[in-house]
């Protein structure tokens, strides 16, 4: 239990990595509040919830981490439902691209920075305002990955925004420090949620391949970092960056 206490919000907290630490952090005893753009899933992730044997212990909240008036409101949001805001994972995202020169720079470019850079931004503004005015410092997750530290194909727009998100990460701890705030950003490698398993076997076994124990990585598996990293038993884990990766970004190539 060792959120016991502790409120938080996930958004993209209704699939993938988010709704696997929606679930971690409930069985280390915290409440969080599911913020979702798909409000019915994030509904559906609740009631799951209840279920498990945890009612009450979430509460789903639909918002668009693109838009700063949303994310200040469900910032409030959780305040209001469950009494102060101790944690924000902001792991909202989207994934896809084109090569560069196909561009279009309102389809290609700007959507993606919209959720996965302004929607990161937008979530240390409202949170950090929130745990400076509460007085009771607070933890903030972002979800960058392995493309925010390299080049990949089709990922021109996708490594600018994740690459912003580990600056946000370093300043964002430099910031809010008076207010006793620790920010971490985490890089994921491939991990099989949906946003990995639309592709083809072919392409899975070939991502499975990029990493050194030839597996894709669990999304509880990430969920069990997170929390870790939401807990005080962290504490000295700060403006950082830690790889849960298994060995992506420390290898190169395999030859079977
Ligand atoms: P997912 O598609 O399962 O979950 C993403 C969630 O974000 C969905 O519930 C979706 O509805 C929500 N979302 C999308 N746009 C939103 C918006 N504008 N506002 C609010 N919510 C929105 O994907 P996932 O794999 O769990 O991805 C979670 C995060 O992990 C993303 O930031 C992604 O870039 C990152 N990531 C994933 C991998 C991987 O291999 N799966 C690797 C590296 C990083």
């Amino acid at each position: 239990m060792r959120l016991e206490g502790k409120v938080a919000i996930i958004t993209g907290g209704a699939s993938g990595i988010g709704l696997a630490t929606v679930k971690k952090f409930v069985r280390e005893g915290a409440k969080v509040l599911i913020a979702d753009i798909n409000l019915a899933q994030a509904e559906a992730a609740v009631a799951e919830i209840d279920a498990l044997g945890f009612p009450g212990a979430t509460a789903a909240g639909q918002v668009n981490v693109s838009i700063y008036k949303e994310v200040e409101a469900v910032v409030a949001l959780a305040v209001k439902t469950f009494g102060k805001l101790d944690i924000i994972f902001n792991n909202a995202g989207i994934a896809g691209g084109k090569p560069l020169l196909d561009h279009d720079p309102e389809v290609d470019y700007m959507p993606m920075i919209r959720v996965d850079q302004d929607g990161v931004y937008y979530g240390i503004l409202a949170a950090g305002r929130q745990f400076r005015d509460q007085g009771t410092g607070g933890v903030i997750i972002s979800t960058s990955s392995i493309y925010g530290e390299q080049a990949a194909e089709l990922a021109f727009s996708y490594s600018a925004a994740k690459a912003a998100v580990i600056s946000f990460t370093r300043s964002a701890a430099y910031e809010l420090a008076e207010y006793g705030v620790r920010a971490v950003a985490i890089t994921p490698g491939r991990v099989g949620t949906p946003i990995i398993n639309q592709f083809s076997d072919e392409l899975k076994t070939l991502f499975a391949s990029e990493q050194m124990r030839n597996k894709l990585t669990l999304p509880e598996e990430i969920a069990d970092t997170v929390a870790f990293l939401a807990s005080d038993e962290a504490n000295a884990i700060n403006g950082t960056v830690v790889h849960v990766d298994d060995g992506y970004s420390a290898f190169k190539q395999r030859f079977d």
